[in-house]
């Protein structure tokens, strides 16, 4: 499939998905109301694990029913930095913890070879707390169910900068349905934090080409963190 058929399967396929939205009677996304400079919580582990705590043994959508372990998400509840991806995979879903398998080493590369920074000092999520069967795509009930979750996590932690990893975790965060290549390399504001979208290292280990894409958005993350960033001149 050429680039361009992608982009447009991308785009019927997420027509439908707000069409699918529309009727089941659930609004189209609007864009999130403004939150700029809002304080992160002033115990941001106490606020996580008050998070956890209302998820309890989440029966909230139907995914529950194959799940091993839900997995809340993990790292450092003062991080500046958060990374959310789209939902777990089989071996986050065994572990209990968010991106372990190959994706999250690559992950883990692009943290510590790329941005030069500890794992443990970042935070990781998914938009799903559940794995989907067959890892197939998350569906609009699903993540209806799931994210006022995620909303809790990212308001106990206030980032400075939130990566949005492959499509479903840059569009939730954008509230847009414009496809993952056309929205990275921008960089958008959820609530007032800043938001970098970028390829998913699932598509990274099946396309190493797009790793110099993900580079220069890392670079962009560099620089609104205020870091050193590589190659760049004063
Ligand atoms: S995916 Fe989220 S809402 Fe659904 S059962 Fe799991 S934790 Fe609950």
């Amino acid at each position: 499939m050429s680039e361009q058929e992608e982009l447009l399967a991308d785009l019927l396929a997420h027509g439908r998905f707000l069409e699918s939205l529309s009727s089941v009677g659930v609004p189209r996304p609007a864009a999130a109301p403004a939150h700029p400079g809002a304080p992160r919580a002033e115990d941001p582990a106490a606020a996580l694990a008050a998070v956890r705590e209302t998820l309890g043994d989440c029966h909230r959508c139907k995914l529950w029913s194959g799940r091993r372990t839900i997995v809340f998400g993990q790292g450092d509840p003062q991080a500046e930095l958060m990374f959310v991806g789209e939902a777990p995979g089989a071996d986050e879903d065994e572990q209990g913890l968010a991106f372990v398998g190959r994706a999250g080493q690559l992950l883990t590369d692009i943290i510590e070879k790329g941005l030069k920074m500890k794992r443990s000092q970042v935070w990781i999520g998914n938009i799903l707390k559940c794995r989907p069967p067959q890892n197939r795509n998350p569906e609009p009930d699903e993540v209806l169910s799931c994210q006022p979750f995620l909303e809790r996590q990212i308001d106990a932690i206030r980032p400075r900068v939130i990566v949005g990893l492959g499509k479903f975790g840059g569009q939730w965060l954008l509230k847009t349905a414009e496809p993952i290549s056309r929205i990275r390399g921008r960089v958008g504001e959820y609530r007032g934090v800043k938001v970098v979208p970028t390829w998913h290292p699932a598509y990274l280990l099946r396309n190493p080409a797009a790793k110099k894409d993900v580079w220069e958005d890392m670079k962009t993350v560099l620089r609104l963190l205020g870091r050193p960033v590589p190659g760049a001149r004063d």
